[in-house]
């Protein structure tokens, strides 16, 4: 049944592409994703950061949602705002943990009535923290695919999911990851974000295996410009993302002084984006920590 706000909602603004529209086109999609500040100085820096980096343009900017949805009203609200106040594309995420259906019901129909087209959607991490089993709540759905459904039941959502080039942390083989994503394009995902990479082999591995099964889901590769070693260690570490050796050897002679680690971390990423662009990546999603200095640095270098 669709949402009585949601089912007659168009997917997109008039005279605005959608974002599997704007990933088929010419030209490099940009995207930027932001979590939800726990206070005030944070939500100023935040504002900050996606003024400045309204400025370029993306195609969409994304809003996450806290582990076990924790954040659940402020991803809301601030997904609301960026849809109210800014001329930006908001993607809002979504997770199964701790939830029952009728509760992601709830929550869909929040993001339809904020105005809010497009989802991520994901299953989120094991409620007992990454590495624990994972539990589903006893009315609530098992995996991504299942929330896929269920959003698209629910009116006209553009829907996204998730994608891990180096294995998910509890996928047993890369063949496994390339199976999962191609359940969610046949639940109606039409594009997929993945995890930060530092390796474009592990990128062009992932897109070729699902290519190779028959789905044109584009995938758009996710980069973290560093700006704290120690951060992206601990992040890397969480995701199962291991940080080449020849990126680890730039890093750490700087890892003291912030400045120049921030000047190898743009560097890095600059290099990476290039390459991944050259391997045809329909677009880059910027993990920004809602900050937009690096970002814009990046940006600003493969314009030039
Ligand atoms: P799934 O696709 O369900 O996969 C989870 C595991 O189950 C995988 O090992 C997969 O191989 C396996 N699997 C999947 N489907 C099936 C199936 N049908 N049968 C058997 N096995 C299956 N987390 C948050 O809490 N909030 C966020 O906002 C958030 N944003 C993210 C954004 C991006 C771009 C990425 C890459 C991750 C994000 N995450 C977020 C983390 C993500 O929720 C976790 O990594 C989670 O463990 C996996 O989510 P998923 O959607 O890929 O789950």
């Amino acid at each position: 049944m669709a949402l009585g706000t949601s089912s007659t909602m168009p997917r997109t603004l008039p005279g605005q592409r959608s974002i599997p529209e704007v990933l088929a086109g010419e030209g490099t999609s940009y995207s930027f994703e932001f979590f939800p500040p726990k206070d005030d100085a944070g939500e100023a820096a935040l504002w900050t950061a996606i003024r400045r980096l309204e400025q370029v343009r993306p195609t969409f900017v994304s809003v996450t949602y806290g582990a076990g949805g924790t954040t659940r009203d402020r991803t809301v609200r601030v997904t609301e705002r960026i849809a109210q106040e800014t001329t930006l594309t908001p993607m809002a995420h979504l997770t199964c943990v701790g939830a029952s259906v009728t509760e992601l019901r709830q929550v869909i129909g929040q993001y339809a009535g904020a105005g809010v087209r497009n989802v991520l959607a994901l299953r989120g991490d094991p409620p007992d923290g990454p590495g624990a089993p994972w539990r589903a709540h006893p009315e609530g759905l098992d995996h991504a695919d299942a929330l896929v459904a269920l959003v698209r039941s629910l009116g006209s959502f553009t829907v996204g999911v998730a994608a891990f080039p180096d294995r998910h942390p509890e996928s047993p083989s890369l063949d496994h990851d390339a199976e999962v994503l191609v359940r969610k394009a046949d639940a109606g995902a039409e594009f997929a974000v993945s995890q930060f990479v530092f390796d474009v082999a592990s990128y062009v591995r992932l897109r070729d295996r699902v290519a190779a099964r028959g789905r044109d889901l584009p995938i758009i590769p996710g980069l973290m410009p560093v700006t704290s070693f120690k951060q992206v260690r601990r992040m890397a570490e969480l995701a199962g993302t291991p940080l080449p050796e020849a990126v680890v050897r730039r890093l750490e002679p700087v890892a003291d002084d912030p400045t120049a680690l921030r000047a190898v971390g743009v560097e890095i990423a600059t290099e990476l984006s290039r390459d991944l662009l050259a391997e045809g990546a329909p677009g880059l999603h910027f993990y920004t920590m809602n900050r937009s200095t690096a970002t814009l640095e990046v940006h600003a270098n493969l314009a030039s």
